[in-house]
């Protein structure tokens, strides 16, 4: 999504906007398709951009929805993420008089000469460095059994100790020589 700067650059340096943006559910064909690559199903903004000298600030915060897999039990969620961010943009060319402005650093994030900001890389990132890398459908999941894959919250059932030829033939042994 994106965001338009210049009635904002016209302005005094100082000077406020505020911008709202949301989707949901998010539409993978849309522009705000790369929030899709990051899981997100539904996107919420508020940003306060100001009028800086080298172009423009943004703060806000974001709020999505990411669909994910339980880290134990692999069953379908929705997890959601908070994010707090703040960027500084750079003007490349002057919204009054239409020059080029002096170019900024080189790994700066910078205003497109149509003086709109595009926001979805800058959500996509700060989404996926609040995703949790390890999410829980309930803080008490229990998970899938080990031996036999079967869901613990649908089905808690509890195995007989395997019984394996090796260590009965061991404990024989042990019986034999009860010292060891
Ligand atoms: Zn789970
Ligand atoms: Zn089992």
């Amino acid at each position: 999504m994106k965001i338009n700067v210049a009635p904002l650059l016209k302005q005094p340096v100082g000077t406020q906007a505020e911008y709202e943006v949301s989707e949901s559910p998010i539409d993978p064909r849309g522009e705000n398709a790369g929030l899709t690559e990051a899981g997100a199903t539904s996107i919420e903004a508020d940003i306060v951009a100001t009028h800086t000298n080298p172009g423009a600030y943004l703060e806000g915060d974001a709020r999505a929805t990411i669909a994910e897999q339980c880290s134990r039990c692999l069953r379908a969620i929705e997890t959601p993420v908070e994010a707090h961010f703040a960027e500084q943009y750079y003007s490349t060319i002057d919204v009054v008089s239409g020059d080029a402005k002096e170019a900024p650093p080189p790994d700066a994030k910078r205003i497109s000469s149509d003086f709109k900001i595009d926001l979805t890389p800058l959500l996509r990132e700060e989404i996926i460095l609040a995703t949790p890398l390890a999410p829980l459908c309930r803080p008490d999941c229990k998970g899938l059994c080990l031996v036999c894959g079967r869901d613990l919250n649908e089905e808690p059932h509890d195995h007989d100790a395997p019984v394996d030829e090796r260590w009965t033939k061991l404990s024989k042994l042990k019986e034999f020589h009860p010292e060891r």
